[in-house]
């Protein structure tokens, strides 16, 4: 069976980054990219917020580079997906799609988050067109716009509150007749003059010519009074939340109700000696490129010394 030092699976913000330092301390690391290679990234345009980028870059472009600088040290790429682990002793033992299986010393888990859509048609239609999932990503190109949010949780309530400094309206589409989130966000959307809530309200899809002109919404579904009607928006938001992509280690590390993987404080370490986890995985709150890639450079570091201090 292949043995590997540093193994890290997953190929976003936190996984490139983790491979160009782990290639760098001479770990010979290698990276598993998984499903979409470059991660959620990649289905955005443009990037502003990216640091050292002044006029901003492609979301598909930021992650070839990352890719690129994490080959420039060695790093072996592959393009597998991990499908099972056993991590209840080292060296680890990590399953592939292709039926590979292979040992490691230090795993690194950087497999991301998924945004959760509706799952209409349209979304997929109009991805990049004037539908996403994250409000910090796209909020920008919906200046004096008019967007709507889904979702009654404090991601839909934060990514509203969000959007409402850029755009001139911002409608929330709740399916329930009162918002889950916390309170302190409900209070911030409900005293926002340019966000209104509409309540009972499920979409049905998403029209428009070159890009999102409107969404076919419909209110009090299944009831006496159902009301079908299309609402003018620019910007359709989903924040339904996210799910983790951590199934495959549950077995054997903790993780939150969601599915998060916890880690000791602000460190990578899972408690799991030589495990640890970077990026959104591990981060309900933060989920921003810059800060998957920071927790994929701490994660590297820790796999290093903990390599050294056992002599691997
Ligand atoms: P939640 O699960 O809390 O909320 C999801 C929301 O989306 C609910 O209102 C839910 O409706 C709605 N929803 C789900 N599926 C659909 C659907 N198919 N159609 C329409 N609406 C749908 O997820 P969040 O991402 O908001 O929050 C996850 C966790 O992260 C929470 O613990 C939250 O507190 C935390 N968080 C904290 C933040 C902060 O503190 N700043 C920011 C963001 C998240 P319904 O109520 O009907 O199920």
């Amino acid at each position: 069976m292949e043995h590997i030092r540093c193994l890290i699976i997953g190929s976003g913000p936190a996984g490139y980054t983790a491979a160009i330092y782990a290639g760098r301390a001479n770990l010979a690391p290698v990276l598993y990219e998984g499903l979409q290679p470059g991660g959620q990234l990649t289905t955005t345009t443009e990037v502003e917020n990216y640091p050292g980028y002044p006029e901003g870059v492609a979301g598909p472009d930021l992650m070839e580079d990352l890719r690129k600088q994490a080959e420039r040290f060695g790093a072996d790429l592959r393009n597998a997906t991990a499908v099972k682990s056993d991590l209840s002793q080292a060296p680890y033992r990590i399953t592939f799609d292709d039926q590979s299986v292979v040992e490691a010393d230090t795993v690194i888990i950087a497999t991301g988050a998924t945004a959760k859509y509706l799952g209409l048609d349209d979304e997929k239609k109009y991805a990049g067109m004037g539908v996403s999932a994250c409000a910090t990503c796209d909020g920008f190109f919906y200046r004096k716009k008019t967007v709507a949010v889904v979702g009654g949780g404090d991601t839909a309530c934060e990514e509203a509150t969000y959007l409402s400094g850029l755009a001139s309206k911002v409608y929330l589409l709740v399916r329930k007749p009162f918002l889950r989130a916390s309170r302190i966000m409900q209070e911030r959307v409900l005293e926002n003059p340019k966000i209104e809530v509409l309540f009972e309200h499920n979409v049905e899809g998403l029209f428009g010519e070159n890009g999102v002109e409107g969404a076919h919404v419909v209110k009090r579904q299944g009831e006496a009074d159902e009301k079908h009607y299309d609402l003018a928006i620019d910007g359709f938001f989903l924040g339904i939340g996210h799910r983790p992509n951590s199934e495959i280690f549950k077995p054997w590390i903790n993780t939150d109700e969601t599915g998060y993987i916890l880690t000791e404080g602000d460190s990578p370490r899972t408690g799991i000696p030589g495990v640890y986890a970077a990026g959104d995985v591990a981060d309900p709150h933060y989920r921003q490129a810059i800060t998957a890639a920071a927790s994929g450079c701490k994660a590297a570091i820790e796999a290093e010394h903990y390599l050294m201090e056992h002599k691997m």
